[in-house]
């Protein structure tokens, strides 16, 4: 087989404690899974289903810097707990979803809140707002032989020093395998995709040169700095 251009490269994460990688096929996220950041947001926290939004998989980075994203007045963090696919599924039954997981990450759903403010006001798409280049920076995976599937533990980011976001992953509306059985009924998932749960409360702007670290306790952690605003 050969190609017209060069293949794109694929996009991986470190599985912790060895010296393979997995591979990264789809980036998946959840709209609202925390009641204290909807109420933050303005909305009304309630058991209505949840929502999905993507990113393509090359938003995904583990550099240690993240260049700062033109076309943003409004960069914010999310620090989020991050689901990894082991095998394909559709309609998976809540009970069954769980087998379906290889791991978790943490990771940050970097977004333009003023872009995805004026998505929602004008009814357009959030691609713009979430999906751009390298907005999904997170940790190795860790596997669930080792760890299991967490449905506790702190979760929590900081910016220079500072502390932003401070949860529970307790505090989730929708548990992992609620999460991995409803979206599997809107698409067929694939081993390699990756779901970004949602975040807590505590999302807020960032600057050029800012220090970014965030750990999800028992799972990993991350650290990175901003680039310069462009
Ligand atoms: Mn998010």
């Amino acid at each position: 087989m050969s190609f017209v251009i060069p293949q794109p490269a694929q996009t991986s994460l470190p599985v912790a404690g060895t010296d393979s990688r997995f591979p990264v096929r789809r980036v998946y996220c959840v709209g609202r899974n925390y009641a204290d950041h909807i109420v933050e947001m303005g909305g009304d926290p309630d058991r209505d289903a949840p929502f999905f939004f993507s990113k393509p998989a090359d938003a995904v980075t583990q550099d240690g810097t993240v260049l700062f994203p033109p076309k943003t007045d409004n960069l914010h963090h999310e620090m989020e707990l991050v689901i990894a696919i082991s095998k394909d599924g559709k309609d998976i039954a809540v009970g069954d979803a769980l087998d379906h997981v290889f791991g978790y990450a943490a990771g940050v759903d970097l977004t333009r809140r003023d872009l995805q403010a004026w998505a929602k006001k004008n009814g357009r798409p959030w691609s713009m707002a979430k999906g751009f280049d390298k907005s999904a920076p997170m940790s190795a995976v860790k596997a669930a032989s080792e760890i299991g599937h967490p449905d506790s533990g702190r979760i929590w980011l900081s910016v220079n020093g500072e502390t932003r976001q401070d949860g529970d992953l307790g505090q989730q509306i929708w548990r992992v395998e609620e999460i991995v059985a409803n979206l599997s009924e809107f698409v067929q998932l694939g081993a390699g995709d990756l779901i970004m749960t949602g975040t807590p409360a505590g999302v807020g702007p960032m600057s050029g040169g800012d220090q970014v670290e965030g750990e999800i306790e028992g799972i990993g952690s991350l650290k990175f700095k901003l680039g310069p605003r462009p």
